[in-house]
């Protein structure tokens, strides 16, 4: 007798290993595999352009990787639930399966989606495998969700460990005859003219990438990451962002190859608990953005609402192009703008500097990196501007300010990361390399550096930038303060 039929609905679950959707159809079904691409009911967390481009790519060894297994994934343009219901007629499906997203407007979707698919009598089922433990797992003792990092991974770490990942289905079907598809092409992904490509020297998108990728940190950055992840210069992060984004690979792969690692005396344990723990920052990221979705455009502290930003577009173009007239702050910029991907110490003083030195505010960072990083992830970039801007959860003061030039001295100590990205600048000495204002006119001529021509003078200058953000900062203060929301 044949199985009943299944759609699994793919979407930022990009694998076919350690996919509960695929796993929970495969179990009793014949498997309809399908992509819908519908932008325009994604709302903010409809994908930016470097994101589109690697999603390309992804679908693609999707495509591969289920063809290997004897499946087909059709491809649908949205809405969703229109494309479902007709893959439903054409496919005779009793079901549809698929993996949670935590994206406001996703949510809403994908509740509509299950209560329409529940009323037709068909079973709509769907799973975790984007996080390691759901948003609504853990609580404060007032029932109240996290805003505060180091309580909410310790309740997380206190639930147990998370389960280990599961292979892949070892017996998938399909059915006889496929239903259409669209040709990958017809989505528009990918850029004209093609700057993406040269992305493709850093990273291999799809499943196994995302897997060699893995392993290559395991035997190299992981061993040093407590220290390394700090170092832009050196190989010390795993990059598998953009991976962990389109599910290439699960969180649950990485934490436990990380934890075994360090169990097993691979890597010294601090290592290994340091990297678990920004996995752990992921987690974080999105138990917020589900429990405070208005954060996406709005502080999550409230008083920030009034805080007085400039409006300067000049100096917003110079930033996104990497013409800041700081070293560290421009290869930064370079780098995302060259590799698609910026190293998290580099995003952490590029977002400084926008809104701080420039008082630019935080949404307009988050907008350029949101088109610009594969890695873009709704969750993670909210959370990562408002942590720098002083005004989310768990987040650095605003009065601590980086100082760019200092920040470069520490962690690109021999300048290695800044020649790379800002050439222009490779013959300084290391001395100057950061701050070449500062160097004595012999010095820039014999490295064949004219400020204001072969590289720009400051935008700003440090110290008087440091206290307009403390005088800016003083008034919102002064201004009727009121208590952060949770
Ligand atoms: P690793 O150091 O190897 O860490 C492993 C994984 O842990 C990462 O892949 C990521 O999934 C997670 N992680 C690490 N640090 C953080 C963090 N601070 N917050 C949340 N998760 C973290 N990350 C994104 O994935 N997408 C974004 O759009 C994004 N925007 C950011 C914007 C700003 C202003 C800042 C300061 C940070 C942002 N981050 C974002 C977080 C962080 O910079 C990246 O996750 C990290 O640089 C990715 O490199 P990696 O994979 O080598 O990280």
């Amino acid at each position: 007798m044949s199985r009943p039929r299944a759609l699994v609905w793919f979407r930022t679950d990009l694998r076919l290993s350690d996919n509960p959707a695929l796993s929970a159809a495969a179990r009793a079904h014949e498997v309809v595999p399908v992509f819908i691409y519908s932008p325009e009911e994604e709302g903010d967390a409809a994908p930016g352009a470097a994101s589109r481009f690697w999603l390309h790519a992804s679908l693609a060894k999707l495509t591969a990787a289920l063809a290997s297994r004897g499946l087909r994934l059709i491809l649908r343009a949205g809405p969703a639930l229109a494309a479902l219901e007709r893959l439903v007629a054409e496919t005779g499906a009793q079901a549809v399966f698929w993996n949670r997203r935590y994206e406001p407007e996703i949510v809403a979707r994908d509740t509509r989606v299950k209560d329409a698919l529940t009323r037709r009598g068909l079973t709509a089922e769907s799973h975790n495998g984007a996080l390691l433990f759901e948003p609504w797992e853990v609580q404060t003792s007032a029932g109240k969700p996290y805003a505060v990092f180091s309580p909410f991974w310790r309740a997380c770490l206190a639930k147990g460990v998370p389960p280990l990942p599961a292979p892949a289905p070892s017996f998938l079907s399909g059915p006889e005859t496929w239903p259409q598809s669209l040709p990958l092409d017809a989505f528009g992904l990918q850029p004209t003219p093609d700057w993406a490509s040269p992305f493709l020297r850093m990273f291999e998108p799809g499943e196994d990438g995302a897997h060699a990728r893995l392993q290559r940190f395991l035997q190299g950055g992981l061993g040093h990451y407590a220290e390394g992840r700090d170092r832009p210069d050196l190989e010390g992060v795993s990059r598998l962002s953009p991976h962990l984004h389109f599910g290439e690979l699960s969180p649950r792969a990485a934490f436990h190859a990380a934890r075994q690692a360090g169990e097993a005396g691979a890597v010294a344990a601090p290592n290994a608990v340091k990297f678990t723990s920004e996995l752990g920052w992921r987690e974080f990221a999105h138990h917020l953005l589900f429990h405070f979705p208005a954060t996406v455009h709005e502080p999550l502290n409230p008083a920030f609402t009034r805080f007085p930003w400039a409006e300067d577009e000049r100096a917003l173009g110079a930033w996104q192009k990497g013409k800041t007239g700081y070293p560290l702050v421009d290869a930064g910029m370079r780098e995302l703008w060259q590799t698609g991907f910026m190293h998290n110490r580099v995003r952490m003083v590029v977002a400084s500097f926008l809104v701080k030195h420039l008082l630019l505010p935080w949404q307009r960072g988050a907008a350029w990196f949101w088109d610009t990083l594969l890695d873009a992830d709704l969750a993670n970039n909210t959370l990562g501007w408002q942590w720098v801007a002083g005004c989310g959860a768990d987040a650095a003061p605003f009065f601590r300010i980086f100082n760019p030039v200092m920040q470069a001295d520490k962690f690109d100590p021999r300048g290695a990361y800044i020649r790379r990205f800002v050439p222009e600048l490779a013959k300084l000495p290391d001395k100057w390399l950061a701050r070449p204002w500062q160097a004595e006119p012999h010095v820039l001529r014999s490295a064949g550096v004219t400020l204001g021509t072969s590289y720009p003078h400051p935008l700003v200058d440090h110290a008087f930038a440091r206290e307009r953000a403390l005088a800016a900062f003083a008034e919102l203060k002064s201004s009727a303060p009121s208590p952060a929301r949770p």
